[in-house]
């Protein structure tokens, strides 16, 4: 048997929800073995990795807007100085106003203490094209984050003094004792789950339901000049690179594999034709499965009465803007006894008799 290694937190899935994680307990001194199979479905991988703190469409404001997204630059600024790399792009989202109705909404909203400091309205077009004829919002807050590149470099960053295991976890060989756990040959306080819909095979958090949905995305390249902003209407334009453009995603609830589907570019590529008038090649198509939840709220807390096992998921199409956030909230949880909000707490989850 190999000799046995301590840790503090066992943290389950390399995705955004686990990266996050293990960031929060390294900051409080706390030793991790992360274990994570990223052949598996990883949503994390597909993701586009944009946030925005306004559904344009809906006129609303996302989930916790004011409190979240003004701090997402400056925690993303920490796990950047962390893993000594750039993943974080500040840009603006320019939402295309496609309709009269809509654009008089607007001229409204904006002036709205709630939706001011994230928004302004331009009269302009955006682009020569890209029709916009009656302009676009400007949504501030917003950003997209290079998340293959994060947990590649997180995963370089902590090998030196923490435990990654490249491997599927085996819920059949953890041990639960009084004062500690065992998995194979590691010692553990603490395990936390961040699986994202690979939390369906967790024995230990078979009550937790998810209502996992599947989303493709594009990669095309184009001469299309702009760089500086994310033309959104029906779909994102994401600018990655010099001529190499992110376009998504659409949204299957029925249909939950990871094979990519003619039907859904179709879907994608009409929308995104609708107002972008530049030619452009396909060069990949991706698809993935998003962790959500049915009430779309995040999941998180102990699901033992012990407070030796958590779980972190829930996700959903937000996980860039959520993880940072709820993470922080996670972990104060289980090292400070910060009690976790009842709308995003696992408790919601448990049996009632
Ligand atoms: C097409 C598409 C576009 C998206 N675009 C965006 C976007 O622009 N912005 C945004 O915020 N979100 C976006 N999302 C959603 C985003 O991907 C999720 O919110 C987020 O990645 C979820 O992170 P997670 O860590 O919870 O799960 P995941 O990223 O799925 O990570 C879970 C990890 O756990 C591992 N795992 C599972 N079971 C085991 C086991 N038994 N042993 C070891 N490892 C295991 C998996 O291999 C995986 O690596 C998009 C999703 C899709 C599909």
């Amino acid at each position: 048997m190999q000799n046995e290694a301590k840790v503090d937190v066992i943290v389950v899935g390399g995705g955004l929800a686990g990266i996050w994680t293990c960031f929060r307990l390294i900051a409080l001194n706390k030793k991790v073995a992360l274990i994570d199979l990223p052949e598996s479905n990883c949503s994390s991988s597909i993701a586009a990795g944009i946030y925005n703190p306004l559904l344009a469409k809906h006129q609303k404001l996302s989930y916790k807007a004011h409190e979240i997204y003004p701090h997402i630059a400056e925690e993303y600024a920490k796990i950047e100085a962390f893993i000594n790399e750039q993943v974080h792009h500040a840009m603006p989202i320019a939402y295309i106003i496609d309709q009269l109705k809509t654009l008089n909404d607007w001229a409204g909203l904006c002036s709205d203490d709630r939706f001011k400091p994230f928004v302004s309205l331009n009269n302009e077009r955006l682009s020569d094209n890209i029709i916009s004829d009656l302009g676009y919002l400007t949504i501030q807050s917003s950003a997209w984050v290079d998340i293959p590149h994060l947990m590649n470099a997180f995963i370089t960053a902590i090998q030196s003094e923490h435990i990654y295991l490249n491997q599927t976890f085996d819920y059949s060989s953890l041990q639960i004792n009084e004062d500690h756990l065992r998995y194979q040959n590691l010692l553990a306080d603490k395990i936390v789950f961040c699986e994202g819909i690979g939390i369906q095979q967790n024995p230990f958090a078979a009550h937790i339901r998810l209502k996992p949905a599947k989303g493709e995305l594009l990669i095309i390249n184009s001469q299309c000049a702009v760089n500086d902003c994310i033309p959104q209407q029906g779909v994102f334009l994401l600018p990655v690179a010099p001529n190499t453009f992110k376009v998504g995603s659409n949204f299957e609830w029925q249909q939950l594999d990871t094979h990519i589907t003619e039907s859904a570019k179709q879907e994608i590529v009409d929308k995104l034709c609708e107002w972008f008038k530049e030619p452009f090649e396909i060069i990949d198509h991706k698809a993935g499965i998003r962790p959500s939840s049915h009430d779309r709220r995040p999941i998180l807390g102990a699901i033992d009465d012990h407070q030796q096992l958590f779980v972190f998921n829930g996700l959903g199409s937000k996980g860039v803007a959520l993880s940072p956030y709820y993470s922080q909230c996670l972990v104060e949880h289980m090292f400070k006894g910060t009690p976790i909000d009842d709308e995003v707490s696992v408790n919601r989850y448990r049996p009632r008799c």
